[in-house]
């Protein structure tokens, strides 16, 4: 059976992710999509990328200086108005209540009707990889922030008005519920993650083959050329 295209755009989305690449890759070809159809986008990034190196030699102030540059370059891309930096260190985000409190404010300021982050759900994929800690815990904080917290006037008292985001769109879920057609946007999400030259190396090539494929594989499930599949959780009507 085809699975289910989501054909609604949000007026406003907010994407709120661990780290400077994570957006473009989990979800590039939608935010691409939606702003190219009206949708204003913002982006949250909040951890600094620091770590994000093999190379032991690495300073990771100067490396996290570069990632925001990157970042930067990558949401104009997408369309996004704005990349917002959190700047946690990189495997040091805990779900607690300074960092939702950072994402309740971002999420009362800019009253977004969605935001898209990381399936919190999702940790094993196959037999040889689970996902990282910083994907999770930002997949729960997000939430967390989203429903109740920012719509409820007694939490963060103080911090803006209250907003109620309407509907969390969910990237590398284990079970997606709703895919979204990306085929015209799907090589400026392969550009927005080439914009992460710190994080490829040589290795540039084979990621866009693998995005490339990734979409094609999500929209032959869709009925369409290229697809992001995400677990959609609706939070008001
Ligand atoms: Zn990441």
């Amino acid at each position: 059976m085809t699975k289910p295209l989501l054909e609604e755009v949000p007026s406003s989305a907010l994407a709120i992710y661990a780290h400077p690449d994570d957006p473009a890759i989990s979800c590039g070809g939608t935010l691409a999509r939606w702003a190219d159809e009206g949708c204003r986008v913002d982006v949250v990034v909040c951890a600094a990328g620091d770590k994000g190196s093999a190379d032991p030699q690495t300073d990771p102030e100067a490396l996290a200086l570069v990632r925001v540059g990157e970042a930067e370059r990558s949401g104009t891309l997408l369309g996004a108005r704005r990349v917002h930096f959190l700047d946690h260190l990189d495997g040091e985000l805990d779900n607690d209540s300074v960092l939702r409190g950072e994402l309740v404010a971002i999420i009362r300021e800019l009253t977004p009707e969605a935001i898209v982050c990381p399936d919190p759900l999702a940790v094993f994929f196959g037999e040889h990889h689970y996902n990282h800690r910083d994907h999770r815990i930002v997949g729960w904080a997000a939430l967390d922030a989203a429903a109740p917290a920012a719509a409820s006037p007694l939490y963060f008292r103080g911090v803006g008005t209250v907003h109620q985001v309407r509907a969390a769109y969910l990237s590398g879920s284990l079970e997606p519920s709703a895919w979204v057609d990306v085929s015209k946007t799907i090589e400026r999400k392969i550009a927005a993650v080439a914009c992460h030259a710190s994080q490829l190396a040589d290795g540039g090539d084979w990621i866009a083959g693998a995005l490339r494929e990734g979409a094609q594989i999500a929209g032959r499930e869709a009925g369409v050329a290229c697809a992001e599949p995400f677990r959609r959780v609706r939070l008001a009507p």
